[in-house]
């Protein structure tokens, strides 16, 4: 068996892990062996010197992300037998390797037992999100990995992990492909085309997450009129201009996105004059304009990006959700989400239902949405289930 150098835990500091928690706190750990550096191996021993686990060191409140509960060696075939367990549910649950999708979510971190990892798909390319060194350091094996268990289905592997490294870990990568390279960057998602940007777009370039929500929208299209806020690159619209909106408005802050967004409406809906744009602030958009809609869209991007700013961010759903309320028709509806991981599905409802109850509108819950199934949420790290949703009728 191999040994990798050892982390302790205090006493009686072993029952998360027993229970399959994915992370060791700097609070549990009573010594670390010398001369560790950030995003190597480690082996977690419990005072009674009883192996737990083993994972990846990290500086910061959390000190280990385990990899495995087993004394297992970290080698290719690790990599190739976790990642196929991730494609294999994928693809079990209709995502990879069907004809009218080929984009989904491949690793979605501790939802896959690879904690710090993202991999998402995009038309034959890879696009992997490294959040602790650990896993940066493995991005040569992973993409190797990758290439075996997709075989022809993967083209590229990118490596985005600019911007998601921990500040303090002192590696600033550069993004790259670590694998072939993409000529074409158009992905189809419920068959409708779309651009993808991983080079200059925001996180892996497109919010994969929201599939299924789009999906809902589009059966409550028909015959509305439809302002999706914070669009990103166009997703929502061009579900609502299929399923038979009259008049779609997308705004978001970002001018490349409209840019993008216009280009996606192009794609799918070339001519098409329902449709148009705007590059602004949502906030202004809502003030500057006194049109009502029949259904609206409200997907901000995270207020709150840890618990400190909990309270402001919980104003910012309640001034965006009372605005949203203002501006629907009677009978409207209105899809409201937070991707906030730090606020909990009972905060944000009360914040709607302020929202609601200061716009004196009767409103009624038709539907709680979360992340889609391959977000999964490992059942022992509920920290994991981060996207909430409601689609609300508007009276
Ligand atoms: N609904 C999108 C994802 C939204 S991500 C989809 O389905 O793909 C959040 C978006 O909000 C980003 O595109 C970002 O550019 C935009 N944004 C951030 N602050 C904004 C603001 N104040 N006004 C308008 N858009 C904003």
């Amino acid at each position: 068996m191999i040994s990798y150098p050892k982390v302790v835990l205090k006493k009686d500091k072993e029952h998360s892990i027993k229970r399959f928690h994915p992370w060791v706190f700097s609070g549990a750990v009573a010594r670390v062996d010398e001369g560790l550096e950030e995003g190597d191996l480690v082996s977690v021993y419990s005072n009674e010197d009883d192996f737990l686990a083993l994972g990846h060191i990290a500086i910061g409140s959390i000190v280990v992300r385990i990899l495995s509960f087993e004394p297992v060696e970290i080698n290719k075939e690790f990599w190739v037998e976790r990642l196929k367990s991730a494609c294999d549910v994928r693809r079990e649950i209709g995502l990879l390797g069907i004809e009218n999708n080929n984009v989904c979510r491949l690793v979605h971190g501790e939802g896959d037992i690879l904690p710090g990892l993202i991999v998402d798909y995009y038309a034959g390319t890879a696009v992997i999100q490294a959040h602790s060194v650990g896993m940066y350091l493995h991005r040569g094996d992973i993409a190797e990995a990758l290439q075996e268990v997709l075989g022809d289905d993967l083209i590229a592997v990118y490596d985005k992990s600019e911007g998601t490294l921990p500040f303090k870990s002192g590696i600033e990568p550069t993004n790259e492909y670590l694998l072939g390279e993409t000529k074409d960057f158009t992905a189809i998602e419920n068959g409708l085309k779309f651009k993808v940007d991983w080079l200059e777009g925001q996180k892996t370039g497109f919010f994969i997450d929201q599939r299924e929500n789009r999906s809902l929208l589009e059966r409550y299209s028909k015959g509305r009129s439809v302002l999706n806020m914070f669009c990103y690159t166009g997703g929502f619209s061009f579900y609502a201009m299929r399923g038979g909106a009259n008049l779609v408005h997308s705004v978001d802050s970002s001018a490349r996105a409209i840019e993008v967004t216009n280009e996606n409406v192009e794609l799918n809906f070339p001519g098409d004059k329902r449709h148009e744009a705007f590059a602004t602030d949502a906030f202004k958009f809502l003030d500057d304009s006194d049109q009502k809609y029949d259904l609206i869209v409200l997907d901000p991007p995270a207020f709150a990006k840890h618990k400190k700013v909990l309270a402001n961010a919980l104003k910012g759903y309640k001034r965006l959700n009372l605005k949203g309320f203002q501006a629907i028709k009677k009978g409207g509806i209105m899809f409201t989400f937070s991707c906030s991981q730090a606020v909990s599905k009972e905060e944000f409802r009360k914040a709607v239902f302020i929202a609601a109850a200061n716009a004196g509108r009767r409103v009624r819950i038709l539907h709680q949405l979360n992340q889609p199934a391959d977000h999964p949420v490992n059942i022992f790290h509920p920290e994991g289930d981060y996207l909430k949703g409601l689609v609300l009728y508007v009276e």
